[in-house]
């Protein structure tokens, strides 16, 4: 990873509760700005907080009182305080759908809830990660939004970028689903397809910003990835909420780079912390598709680094052979007794259907792995079905429809003789 170098702005940035940068590695702290790697040691950055003391039910009160989406968790964000009332797509406080139906097909008597981030305004649970980024894009004085992306990032930027004023310019493999071409591109901002495959797109993002040519522009994965990722804060925070200020037991999340679990185990330790929750065991499982599973590999094999793979799956929203959190995703895994799983495609497929069939949502393929990885490990009894267990589906079917052979049952002339013929009437 290539050390950035602008020099931070400082001095003026409000960015609410957030203090600073520090390096998850060495732990050095760094001031306030668009920089992502530690300077002494490589390490990747992360904001560190000064969050609010005092009684949690107060806190818990101001939260419940606040806006119905992310901004009601601003005093733990890094956002300014009047944050609600900017420019934004407003995403976040997505349902926590009691999946009933899905729980007696496997075998799970403890509660089994998905959170359906495709209720997100781009139908993705990335608007979470882009609206916080849009914040210290702001905060720093980019005009210009820009990513690498699997999909459906590239949508999310698009959208943002279009209500909060700036100029977009996102990057993406070219021969994504059309479904996400077209969220990529209808939003008026430019849309680059690179020949070659998410890392290639990533490498070349890192170029771009040492380069003049990428000047002045926030890649909210990139240089703005330490506030982007505090964004996955929110679905642990909502998921607690939403089961009555209570941790879950086991959740179930896909990985790309792997920000969005490492992220989640921050925010589930921070409501700990706060007191806004009991503080009992919890275990993260990570889930990726079998044709690209470089940590689920690396979690099997007992290994602490993540060898890097060649993606090759139609899971694509997921396809990032070189994740940049792997390493922290292992150890998530590892210290709260979860585990890394990986799915076939095919098995991706049954697990869209059998979501759609049970409970009325249609996932994209990253629900189809997450949802697919929960059944294997009941099967393999290493996810407990007594206990209460979270899946995330974080993506829309509708953007992935090739996936999923799906059509009329029949086709037929319009006349009861003919439908009667169909066999598919009572009598
Ligand atoms: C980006 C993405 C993820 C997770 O990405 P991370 O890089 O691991 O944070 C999960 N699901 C979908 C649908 C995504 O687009
Ligand atoms: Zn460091």
């Amino acid at each position: 990873m290539a050390v950035q170098s602008v020099e931070p702005s400082t001095t003026s940035v409000d960015l609410g509760p957030a203090a600073a940068l520090s390096c998850r590695e060495c732990g050095e702290r760094f001031d306030l700005g668009p920089i992502f790697a530690c300077a002494l040691c490589f390490g990747p950055l992360e904001v560190a907080y000064e969050l609010p003391a005092g009684d949690p039910g107060t806190l818990r009160e101001r939260i419940e009182a606040g806006p119905a989406n992310i901004w009601r968790y601003a005093p733990l964000l890094p956002v300014p305080a009047d944050v609600a009332g900017k420019p934004s797509l407003n995403p976040g406080l997505t349902k926590l759908v009691k999946a009933d139906n899905l729980a007696r097909a496997l075998g799970v008597t403890g509660g089994l809830y998905v959170k359906d981030d495709s209720g997100n305004p781009t139908h993705s649970f990335k608007d979470r990660v882009v609206a916080i980024a849009v914040e210290a894009a702001r905060a720093f004085g980019f005009t210009t939004l820009s990513c690498s992306s699997t999909g459906n990032l590239a949508g999310a930027v698009g959208a943002a970028a279009a209500r909060a004023g700036f100029k977009s310019c996102v990057f993406i493999p070219h021969d994504l689903e059309a479904g996400k071409v077209v969220m990529a591109a209808v939003y008026g901002g430019d849309l680059v397809g690179i020949e070659g495959t998410y890392d290639d797109v990533n490498r070349f993002c890192s170029e771009l910003i040492g380069d003049p040519l990428g000047e002045g522009w926030g890649f909210v994965n990139v240089n703005l990835r330490p506030y982007y990722g505090e964004g996955s804060k929110t679905l642990a925070y909502e998921i607690c909420e939403q089961l009555g200020w209570r941790l879950p037991d086991q959740i179930v999340v896909p990985i790309a780079s792997g920000s969005q679990l490492t992220k989640i185990d921050k925010g589930l330790k921070e409501l700990v912390a706060l007191g806004l929750v009991e503080d009992r065991p919890y275990k993260i499982f990570g889930a990726q598709a079998e044709g690209c599973s470089p940590v689920a590999r690396a979690f099997k094999d007992g290994h602490d680094v993540v060898r890097p793979v060649k993606p090759d799956t139609i899971a694509k929203s997921l396809a990032i052979g070189n994740p940049a959190d792997g390493p922290y995703v292992l150890d998530i895994a590892r210290r709260t007794g979860g585990a890394v799983e990986d799915v076939t495609d095919e098995q991706i497929v049954d697990a869209i259907r059998l979501l759609a069939r049970t409970e009325g949502i249609f996932a994209e393929t990253a629900g189809g792995v997450t949802v697919g990885v929960t059944r294997k490990l009941i099967e393999s009894g290493r996810l407990d079905p007594s206990l209460t267990t979270v899946v995330l589906n974080t993506g829309d079917g509708l953007k992935t429809l090739d996936a999923v052979a799906a059509g009329p049952t029949a086709t037929i002339r319009p006349s009861l003789e003919a439908f009667r013929a169909a066999g598919l009437a009572a009598v």
